[in-house]
C-alpha cells in the first residue's frame, strides 16, 4: 500500500484521477506477477442420491508472466524463491512458441525500458522488476501513470490471450490513422481499440495527452475508408464491364 501523501496533488481531480490510476494499476500487476488460486466446487451422490459435496478442487496458477515464460522457457524457474532447482527441467522440449516468445521479449524491453526512464535498478526476476516499477509510479505525475496503466493492461491482454484465457480481439483490415499498418483491433466488451504496430489507442473517454483518442473519431475513420474503398472497387468493376464491351462490341 503506498502512502496517500505520495499521490501528486496538483488538483484534487489530478488526485482523485491518479488514486484511480494507481488501484487499476495494483490490480493489473497482481494478476501479472501474483500467484492465483482456482476453486473448483466438486460433488457426489451417495446410495441414496443424495447429492454431497466433495471438498474443492483447488488449482494454484502462477502469475500471468511466469505462464508465459513458462511457454517459451519449459522448466524455468517459479518466483517463489525456491531457487532454480524447483522444477525439472524436460528432456525433450517442445518447439518455440514464437508468439509467446515475441510477446516476452517486448515484455522484458518495456520493463527495461521504464527501468532506465525512472532510474531504477533492474531486479532479479521480472516479476519484482515489475513490482519496483510500480513501487516507484506513484510519485509520477498522472499522465505517466496512465501510459504505464495502458502498457501494462496490453502486456496483460498478450499474456491472456497466449496462454488461452481470452480469445484475441478481432482485427480489422483498415490501415491505422496513425501509421496506416493493418493491426488494429477493436474489444467489443470494452469498447476500445488498439493499433498493434503503432500502439495507438482508442476509447470512448478520450484522453490525447497520454496517447488515447475518441473510438468515435476512430469509428468515422472507419466509415471513410470503407466508403473510399468501395467506390475504388466500383470504378473497377465499371472499367472491367467497360473494357468487356468493348471487346465483344456488345453493350450489356
Ligand atoms: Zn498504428
Amino acid at each position: 500500500m503506498i502512502p496517500a501523501a505520495y499521490y501528486p496533488t496538483s488538483g484534487l481531480g489530478d488526485h482523485l484521477m491518479s488514486t484511480d490510476i494507481m488501484a487499476d494499476l495494483r490490480d493489473t500487476v497482481d494478476s501479472l506477477c501474483d500467484p492465483h488460486q482456482i476453486r473448483e466446487p466438486r460433488w457426489t451422490w451417495d446410495h441414496n442420491r443424495h447429492k454431497k459435496q466433495l471438498p474443492d478442487h483447488v488449482v494454484i496458477l502462477p502469475g500471468l508472466l511466469q505462464q508465459l515464460a513458462d511457454i517459451v522457457y519449459p522448466g524455468s524457474p517459479p518466483d517463489n524463491g525456491a531457487g532454480p532447482t524447483a522444477r525439472p527441467v524436460p528432456s525433450s522440449r517442445p518447439p518455440l512458441r514464437m508468439d509467446a516468445a515475441s510477446a516476452h521479449l517486448s515484455i522484458v524491453m518495456a520493463v527495461t525500458r521504464w527501468h532506465v526512464s525512472l532510474g531504477l535498478e533492474l531486479r532479479d526476476t521480472l516479476e519484482s522488476s515489475v513490482r519496483q516499477i510500480l513501487g516507484r509510479i506513484a510519485v509520477e505525475d498522472s499522465d505517466t501513470q496512465a501510459v504505464l496503466l495502458a502498457e501494462m493492461r496490453s502486456w496483460q491482454r498478450q499474456a491472456e490471450v497466449i496462454c488461452g484465457w481470452k480469445d484475441p480481439d478481432p482485427q480489422l483490415q483498415v490501415p491505422c490513422p496513425h501509421c496506416a499498418d493493418r493491426q488494429l483491433r477493436v474489444n467489443t466488451a470494452t469498447v476500445t481499440a488498439r493499433c498493434g504496430n503503432c500502439g495507438a489507442r482508442w476509447a470512448e473517454d478520450e484522453d490525447p495527452h497520454t496517447g488515447l483518442y475518441s473510438i468515435g473519431v476512430l469509428a468515422r475513420h472507419i466509415a471513410d475508408h470503407q466508403r473510399t474503398a468501395k467506390a475504388g472497387a466500383d470504378r473497377v468493376r465499371q472499367a472491367e464491364r467497360e473494357r468487356k464491351q468493348r471487346a465483344t462490341g456488345k453493350v450489356a
